[in-house]
């Protein structure tokens, strides 16, 4: 006898969860209103009781819960935990061996086995993003799951969701000793100043090593670089030191500019010949135009959201006039690296973005290169949306 919830699977998604499919939508399950807490476990059974797949309860943005098996067998304990996160670690090996770079990502929620959660390595210290209260309901099992698996100098910790004000985050810290922020960590041979007890952005998004990797080794040498939505200038950095002419970086949070100061420093880069900007991206076209500057790379790498005081951006909205913008500043033969992060939609339509704006301003193009995520942001082949990272490398040809 078992005293779990079942959840009845509506007729039209029972394939789907057999198939693999690990994400419950609200709108698959008839029986939703049995769900009370978050974290606690369900199986997953058709309309004749039949199980499918066992998972827990977590409200996400995208969803209610995740599966976890579809073993009816299985228990979700530390073994269970032990076991996906051994497995993880094992396939970054690899990265664990590098002698140049020391951050990636060990563990990338269901393309790992457990979605609601993700890990990151920052040389010796981990970090863990939980994006709902019900996967940090098992902190406990997880992080004892991680005792046992290796040694490490610190854990932190982002809770990615509403916490109602029921926590007093100090500064994120979990276990072991605290580091002394900034940790310099390095990518490819790339310094980077790197903040585990100051919000969720932490100083580099590791999803876009490659992109980094490849603009500093093929696309930055002698070139003028626009790097827009710079943050803490990481694109900005690979550039210089792939021996760009000059960078510019714009972004419109105040302290993005000692960020971005910090960043080329500790890389020994002069940041006094490049230049920070703080303004509105769309204002920086426009004053770029009234000048006539022009750019042989440009990089647009902007949030999938964002609203400022004078406009708000959204990505699957917005992309095709950002192109349009990037277009007019650059030289022809120029290339314009288009990034985002936006999962509601895939790369068909983003490269259907690109060829709406190319056709707008008369422009002819082709695409040189493309990026999704990197070998450590596993993800799973029964959820395509879990790789969300496109970029697009986009020559003007005329
Ligand atoms: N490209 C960066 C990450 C960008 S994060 C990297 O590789 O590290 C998104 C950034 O966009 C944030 O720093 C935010 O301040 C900035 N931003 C959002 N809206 C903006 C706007 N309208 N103009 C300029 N910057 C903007």
């Amino acid at each position: 006898m078992s005293s779990v919830m079942e959840l009845i699977v509506n007729p039209k998604y029972v394939n789907k969860f057999k198939q693999g499919y690990p994400l419950v939508h609200k709108d698959s399950i008839a029986n939703l209103d049995k769900l009370k807490e978050e974290g606690s476990l369900f199986h997953l059974v058709d309309p004749t009781r039949n199980f499918i797949a066992k998972g827990y309860y977590g409200i996400q943005n995208k969803g209610v819960g995740w599966v976890l098996s579809h073993r009816i067998g299985e228990k979700i304990d530390i073994i269970f935990f032990k076991e996906k996160i051994s497995d993880a670690m094992k396939k970054r090996e690899s990265f664990y061996k590098d002698s140049e770079t020391n951050t990636f990502r060990i563990f990338n929620g269901e393309g790992d086995g457990i979605g609601g959660f993700t890990i990151d390595y920052f040389d010796g210290y981990y970090l863990i993003n939980w994006y709902s209260e019900g996967i940090y309901s098992f902190k406990d099992q997880v992080i004892r799951a991680f005792d046992e698996l290796t040694d490490y100098k610190g854990i932190y910790e982002k809770k990615r969701f509403d916490t109602k004000g029921k926590y007093i985050d100090d500064d994120d810290f979990v276990k072991g000793e605290r580091g002394e922020f900034p940790i310099i960590v390095k990518e490819n041979g790339i310094n980077y100043a790197v903040y585990l007890n100051d919000g969720a952005m932490v100083g580099i998004f590791l999803d876009q090593r490659d992109v980094r990797n490849v603009i500093r080794e093929k696309y930055a040498m002698d070139k003028n670089v626009l790097n827009t939505f710079s943050y803490t200038g990481a694109f900005s950095v690979a550039a210089a030191l792939g021996g760009a002419a000059k960078t510019t970086s714009v972004d419109l949070a105040k302290r993005s500019k000692s960020k971005t100061i910090e960043q080329f420093s500790v890389n020994g880069i002069d940041y006094e010949a490049q230049d920070i900007v703080v303004m509105d991206v769309f204002d920086y076209f426009k004053y770029a135009n009234r000048k006539d500057l022009k750019f042989d790379l440009v990089i647009l790498d902007p949030p999938s959201f964002a609203r400022s005081k004078k406009r708000t951006f959204s990505s699957s909205k917005d992309y095709p006039t950002l192109i349009k913008d990037a277009i007019l500043v650059t030289e022809k033969n120029g290339v314009i690296v288009a990034s985002t992060n936006n999962a509601t939609f895939g790369m068909k339509k983003f490269k259907g973005f690109v060829e709406q704006a190319c056709k707008d301003t008369g422009t002819t193009y082709k695409i040189i290169e493309s990026f999704n995520l990197p070998k450590d942001f596993q993800t799973s082949s029964d959820y395509p949306e879990g790789n969300y990272l496109k970029v697009l490398f986009i020559k003007k040809t005329s």
